[in-house]
């Protein structure tokens, strides 16, 4: 048996979910990393893997567990890493020992799982051909801010992870930021037993939280920003007079604006000389 780093995924909430493939290198492993030992020691008894050694590694302990990683892989032991729940690396710890072990020249392995980001991306009904994952949004400052700007603006549905005690907080500022019309899914305790998927407008989504109290584990899945469609004229002549201003020639402005906005130059050169 070859030494490897496996990440397993695991159940996010419904244990029938654990592959029998998962359980196969959960039982082969000679340790497994995780973040929490009580929670991995009752999935491995649920499946009746006897546990291995079990080690922690959780945002604090990853750095430190890399060295006792590595040294294990360097033995040719297989080091099976799973999170809470979903995905490990998927906005919980992994990303730094896979990083470590690759470099160091070490077997990563996958063997895939639930991911709530994914569930909800599907249950969501909005486009799934692109999409954008953004995990927790910074929790305040201007970091938030920039992130909530950046989120409005993308063209693609974009994935949230979000607590029940901000929802509401992050759903209101997201009305700020993207208006009232923005079409949002809250999906809610995937795979559980009061899995719900709420559809509509952020407005009512806000009204929403605000009639039942989020409970429970959520998604957020975001509409992507509407196609702006092309520029006015008048956008097309600010931006040429913005470009005069640089000291560009009115030809010289009006194929730098084409150039940008995707537009004939003929056309652009056309308003250009009208203004
Ligand atoms: N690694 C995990 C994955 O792959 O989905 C995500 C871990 S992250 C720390 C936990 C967040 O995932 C929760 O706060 C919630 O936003 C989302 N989540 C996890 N399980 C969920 C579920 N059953 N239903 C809805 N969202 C869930």
């Amino acid at each position: 048996m070859t030494g490897a780093l496996v990440l397993v995924g695991t159940p996010i909430g419904n244990l029938g979910d654990l592959t029998p493939r998962a359980i196969e290198e959960l039982g082969r492993a000679d340790v497994v990393a995780c973040e929490d030992t009580r929670r991995t020691g009752r999935l491995l008894a649920h499946v009746g893997v006897r546990a291995p050694s079990l080690l922690v590694v959780n945002d604090h302990t990853e750095p430190r567990a890399v060295g006792e990683v590595l040294s294990r892989l360097d033995r040719g032991q297989r080091v099976a890493l799973v999170s809470d729940a979903g995905m490990p690396g998927i906005s919980d710890p992994g990303e730094r020992l896979v990083a470590a072990a690759s470099a160091a020249g070490h077997r990563v392995e996958v063997v895939p799982g639930p991911s709530a980001a994914i569930a909800g991306l599907v249950a969501s009904g909005l486009p799934a051909g692109r999409f954008v994952f953004e995990g927790f949004l910074p929790r305040k400052g201007s970091g938030r801010r920039e992130r909530l700007a950046a989120v409005a603006a993308e063209p693609r549905t974009v994935v949230l992870y979000e607590a029940p005690h901000r929802l509401s907080r992050t759903l209101v500022d997201l009305v700020e930021v993207c208006g009232p019309t923005r079409r949002v899914v809250l999906a809610r305790e995937l795979t559980k037993l009061h899995e719900e998927v709420w559809r509509g407008p952020l407005a009512a989504a806000v009204e929403h939280c605000t009639d039942t109290e989020p409970r429970g584990e959520y998604v957020v899945v975001l509409d992507g920003a509407p196609d702006p469609g092309p520029p006015s004229d008048d956008q097309v002549r600010e931006a040429v007079a913005h470009a005069r201003q640089r000291g560009l020639s009115t030809r010289d402005a009006a194929a730098e604006v084409a150039g940008t906005l995707g537009l004939s130059k003929r056309h652009v050169y056309a308003l250009a000389l009208e203004a």
